[in-house]
């Protein structure tokens, strides 16, 4: 059954001051993967924790209860928990919660050639199939196979990955290409561009845009022809660096030291300007979640060094994180000195609805936070959403743009195909560089 995200129920939720809530469930630490941007990877010893069934089966209780629209499973690696996650999809969906993801690093599909191989990923690919999962996404770090084995450290992956799809689409399911953005996203052009060999810091940013630029072309059409028909982009997760440091504390490890998956800030507005510019050219090619509107507000954000106008993060508001170390709730992975305790034990109603944090860029709850900000606006303040309207129209023309847009992908169901008839009033070829800051009047 497909669902809709502008059910009758999500605009009574919208209606009623909250955003359709959103939580993520990290089942385990544990992971077999290598990649150097994050502190899960394999090689990194310390005391890795997973959560019970009973607490995860307590959170997915409580998170039907309150009307919470979309659950994540998510890791570590995933797939090390299908035999326990698989039925607590299904109890999720038994309860009503219709937006459940999870995904993969693909360690199952590496070494294709070797015995066994496709009896493994068609058991795997009916054991998810049987579920009410809505979309699965497998990680995908750089266009070029042996960079993107390397740093997860599987070979044969790539290979793997265009055998195994096929493989899924039979059972109807459509997996999605998960980019987390990264200095060897397009092989090693952005690895090798370094600040010290420029005459200026323009001149390195412009080049760090080029090479980003090519980069992400290359991967929306990587991922296209590898069979994909879904594609999303994680945004950096470092918030280590100097300029990101703003009381941040992780507790999801998906953060790393390293330079691979550090940007500063100058960097990180080249690079949303790069996926800004480079989103539209594919959007007729595939259904590519990353909003516009969005990526507008993280460029204002970088570019004038301080909270620009846009929609504050829902996370602790409406979406919540629950980590496998201590089996506790934070607003997200990253607000780690703000424990609200077990999921079970938080009441909902008496949370403060207000949403103001930018203080990081994950996508997860940044993306959607941006596209439903507009909509609690009109409800609670339509004097307000009209007066925003009439100062910025550059970004509700990208927001009514993305909205139509999420039509047309039919809201990314993954058990279903593209829709290329509808995608194709997106097709626009390749786009101008057009991205000028248009100051927002106060
Ligand atoms: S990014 Fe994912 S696959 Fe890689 S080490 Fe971290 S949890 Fe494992
Ligand atoms: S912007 Fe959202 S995800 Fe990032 S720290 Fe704030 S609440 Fe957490």
């Amino acid at each position: 059954m497909e669902q809709k995200m502008f059910s009758l129920g999500n605009l009574a939720r919208i209606w009623s001051g909250r955003a359709p809530g959103q939580l993520i469930i990290q089942m385990t630490d544990q992971c077999n993967a290598r990649c150097p941007q994050c502190e899960m990877r394999v090689t990194n010893q310390y005391d890795r924790k997973t959560m019970s069934v009973d607490a995860m089966k307590r959170a997915i209780d409580a998170a039907a209860a309150n009307g919470i629209q979309a659950l994540s499973f998510t890791g570590g690696e995933p797939l090390l928990m299908l035999d326990e996650m698989a039925p607590l999809m299904k109890h999720a969906g038994s309860l009503g919660i219709p937006f459940i993801r999870s995904g993969t690093n693909g360690y199952v599909f590496k070494n294709p050639e070797a015995a066994g191989w496709e009896d493994r990923v068609k058991r795997i690919a009916d054991m998810l199939a049987d579920t009410p999962v809505r979309n699965f996404w497998i990680s995908i770090d750089s266009v070029v196979p042996e960079v993107h084995e390397k740093m997860r450290g599987f070979p044969g992956l790539i290979k793997g990955i265009e055998r195994a799809i096929p493989i899924f689409r039979e059972r109807g399911l459509y997996p999605s290409a998960n980019l987390g953005v990264n200095r060897n996203v397009g092989g090693t052009i952005t690895w090798d561009i370094y600040p010290e060999n420029f005459a200026s810091e323009d001149a390195y940013l412009d080049s760090f845009y080029r090479g980003m630029r090519g980069s992400l072309q290359k991967f929306y059409a990587f991922v296209r022809d590898l069979g994909f028909t879904i594609a999303n982009t994680c945004y950096p997760m470092s918030i280590d660096t100097p300029e990101m440091q703003q009381g941040l504390a992780a507790v999801y490890g998906a953060t790393s030291l390293d330079r691979v998956i550090r940007f500063t800030r100058g960097e990180r507005l080249m690079l949303f300007k790069a996926l800004f510019e480079t989103v539209p050219e594919y959007r007729g090619d595939l259904r590519i979640f990353s909003p516009r509107s969005s990526l507008l507000s993280l460029m204002r954000q970088y570019e004038d060094g301080a909270k620009a106008e846009g929609y504050g993060c829902r996370g602790g508001v409406d979406f919540f994180f629950v980590n496998s170390v201590d089996g506790n709730t934070y607003p997200c992975g990253y607000r780690g000195n703000e424990s609200f305790g077990k999921f079970e034990d938080l009441d909902l109603a008496k949370i403060d609805r207000k949403a103001s944090c930018t203080d990081c860029d994950w996508e997860c709850f940044r993306d959607p936070s941006e596209l439903v900000g507009p909509l609690l606006e009109g409800v609670h303040n339509p004097f307000a959403l009209a007066a925003r309207w009439m100062r910025d129209p550059e970004f509700f023309k990208l927001w009514r743009e993305d909205l139509v847009y999420y039509k047309a992908c039919e809201y990314f169901s993954g058990r279903r195909d593209m829709n290329l008839d509808k995608l194709a009033k997106f097709e626009s070829g390749k786009a101008e560089i057009t991205y000028v800051r248009q100051p927002v009047a106060a």
